[in-house]
Parts: structure tokens; sequence; C-alpha cells
């Protein structure tokens, strides 16, 4: 049987692990990066940023 494949919204990456948001899913990897990232961090912007597009879409 096999796992549901998820593809991450944010680095592209295609696991079973992946987190199902409201439009799109987010891997392990990404969140663990995402919570690591200081809010003053430019990429920290980044991810929020894509987040807000995956919740909007939905
Ligand atoms: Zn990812």
């Amino acid at each position: 049987m096999d796992p549901e494949m998820r593809q991450c919204c944010i680095c592209g990456f295609v696991g079973p692990d992946s987190v199902r948001l409201a439009a799109g899913c987010i891997c392990p990897k990404c969140l663990e990066l995402i919570s690591a990232t200081e809010v003053d961090d430019p990429k920290y912007g980044f991810f929020v940023a894509k987040l807000k597009e995956l919740w909007q879409a939905g």
C-alpha cells in the first residue's frame, strides 16, 4: 500500500510526511526551517508570504 505522496509547495520535495494546509503541503524539512528562522531574517518574510498564499488560495 502506497502512502499518499504530497509535494511541498516551498521546496518541491515529494514525500508522504508532508503536512497538509488549506491549499498545499509543506514537508517536515521546511516546517523545521520555518520554525528555526528568526523573525528578522529576510527568509522569514519569504516563508510567511508563501504560507499566506497557500491559506488564501484555499
Ligand atoms: Zn519543503
